[in-house]
């Protein structure tokens, strides 16, 4: 074909597209001093948790740059398309406190110059990118799908898919005449366009990713659909013309997309863009059950790979984040330790500090995280995030919490507000059980192991303790009069056993140990002397009570 029948089939396929030149002026190159970097979820029912992870990449590396974070919802696979999933994406990346800051933000709602920010609405815009590779003769309609003997087709495409080990494939379609395409037209045909590739698969050049470092890169050698016979961009198309029109500097996303990148690279030259930066990320994985392999997180095995999961059990969002930090950046651990105060905005994230092996999801290093953050809230902070976490998921609990306020603030008070506060809560979704003592009608529920304690002695300091209960004026005084009242029952101290065992009741840690399980049901917990206040003479003593008649 020469240039002019390229005109004229390109005039014959996209009858009304515009000129690209017009929607290259309509979109100003952006004057973002830093990184433009996007996250283009696509709507399919939740947020990942790998989609979280890159865009906390996204974030940082935008406000580490002075540059642009911003959000595109790639909405062309309708088949997948779940209801409303679009805004469930948009508003976890808000409650994870990594907002973008422009582009789709929820439901009919968008705020820039770059839109729209829906793929859906851009099919215009994706014709004409498409009608100027066919003036250029870099892309040909392909009349296979539609055609009778579809199947046949289809065999003989995967033969050669399977001779040329997936990477070179040029289709038979490329090399109809302009007559030929016209009858095809003619006739009502659908077409699908299809990239004409240049590439020759022995060829490599070097690239540079920001995360996987140099790599060799072979050229493309497929003729990839561009648009599908139904009119829909595939990801290749969307991608280089999105990114290019709404000045994305920087592509960060998941490794899986690394194998594609030459019909990308290719794409790209075709319409003299500019070269994107590629970032392909790491993926996190678990631990396989079943077969002990690491693999994955799977949408289908694992429950957490839906980030709402974390919200759902009372992780505070930081704690999640920070978790990711740790996992993308090896020197975050150290510089949180060096600054537990400041906020993680602050920490020096740089995508050349991303490691290449894929990370592993530890829940426990999580819990850590987790425990750390809510030990350096104050006791407020912890009341009212437990609060708000139980109004959205747990009824229940939402009434323990807003009836017991007083009780739940003084016992979070305990321990806290120093240099190394208590660390024992993780998630909100355990302050009812890990508090309960503090609540009314709490019945403690224990296994009563005596050890080599002695009933009766017990029974006895028990009652004598209980009769004569008083609130210590701090927890020094309280130490020493349970050791007097012990003391007096034969409760002595190893020592004192060792020189005279026929005195031996139990020793001072036994004594206040079975006060710490009547009161809280326990045998740990937060300062006791702080509890037992709490909860007033009355209370200590019912509880005392109980347990001296399970000693029977
Ligand atoms: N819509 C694609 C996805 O959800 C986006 C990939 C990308 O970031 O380019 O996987």
């Amino acid at each position: 074909m020469t240039e002019k029948d390229y005109v004229e089939l390109a005039n014959l396929l996209y009858p009304d597209a515009q000129d690209t030149a017009f929607y290259l002026k309509k979109y100003k190159p952006r004057n973002a001093k830093g990184e433009v970097t996007r996250i283009a979820p696509s709507p399919t029912g939740y947020l990942h948790i790998g989609q979280l992870y890159q865009a906390v990449i996204h974030r940082m590396v935008a406000d580490k740059t002075g540059g642009i974070f911003y959000c595109r919802l790639e909405d062309t696979d309708t088949k997948r398309e779940v209801e409303n999933a679009g805004q469930i994406a948009y508003d976890m990346l808000v409650r994870f406190g990594l907002k973008p800051d422009e582009g789709y933000c929820g439901d009919r709602r968008e705020i820039g110059e770059y839109g729209p920010y829906v793929q859906s609405k851009r099919i215009e815009i994706y014709n004409a990118f498409a009608k100027e590779l066919v003036k250029r003769g870099k892309a040909f309609p392909c009349f296979c799908a539609g055609s009778e003997n579809k199947e046949e087709i289809l065999k003989r495409r995967e033969e050669e898919l399977e001779e040329s080990n997936d990477i070179e494939v040029k289709d038979p379609c490329r090399n109809l005449t302009l007559e030929q395409i016209k009858a095809n037209l003619k006739a009502g045909k659908k077409f699908a366009l299809r990239l004409k590739s240049e590439g020759n698969v022995t060829k490599t050049h070097e690239f540079v990713d920001r995360i996987k470092g140099k790599k060799d890169l072979r050229e493309n050698a497929k003729d990839d659909v561009l648009i599908k016979s139904n009119g829909v961009p595939v990801y290749a198309l969307a991608h280089v013309v999105d990114d290019t029109l709404m000045g994305t500097t920087t592509i960060v996303r998941g490794q899986e997309w690394f194998q594609s990148l030459p019909v990308h690279i290719e794409l790209s030259r075709a319409f003299g863009f500019k070269p994107f930066k590629y970032a392909h990320t790491p993926n996190i994985c678990v631990i396989d059950e079943k077969t002990g392999n690491k693999r994955k997180i799977s949408k289908r095995k694992d429950p957490f790979a839906d980030v709402r999961f974390f919200l759902k059990q009372g992780y505070p969002t930081t704690a999640i984040i920070e978790y990711i930090l740790n996992l993308l950046n090896s020197d975050f651990e150290v510089w949180r330790k060096n600054n537990p105060t400041l906020p993680y905005t602050e920490f020096q994230f740089a995508i050349n500090k991303i490691g290449v092996t894929n990370p592993m999801f530890d829940f426990a290093k999580l819990n850590d995280i987790s425990k750390t953050i809510i030990s350096r809230y104050t006791a407020e902070q912890v009341y009212t995030n437990a609060l708000n976490w139980a109004k959205e998921w747990n009824e229940k609990d939402y009434e323990i919490i807003k009836q017991n306020k007083a009780n739940l603030i003084k016992v979070f008070s305990i321990d806290r507000g120093g240099d190394r506060p208590r660390k024992d809560i993780t998630k909100f979704d355990e302050i009812t059980t890990l508090y309960n003592y503090v609540l009314p009608n709490f019945k403690p529920k224990f296994n009563l192991n005596l050890g080599n304690v002695n009933k009766q002695k017990l029974k006895e300091f028990l009652t004598d303790y209980a009769n004569n209960y008083a609130q210590q004026a701090d927890n020094q005084a309280w130490f020493e009069n349970l050791k007097q009242v012990a003391g007096n029952h034969n409760f002595v101290d190893n020592k004192t056993y060792k020189q005279n065992p026929s005195a031996y009741a139990g020793n001072i840690t036994d004594a206040s140990k079975f006060v710490r399980l009547a009161i809280t049901g326990a045998e740990n917990s937060p300062e006791l002397y702080s509890i037992m206040k709490i909860l007033g003479k009355a209370t200590c003593v019912e509880r005392l009570n109980n347990l001296i008649k399970k000693l029977k």
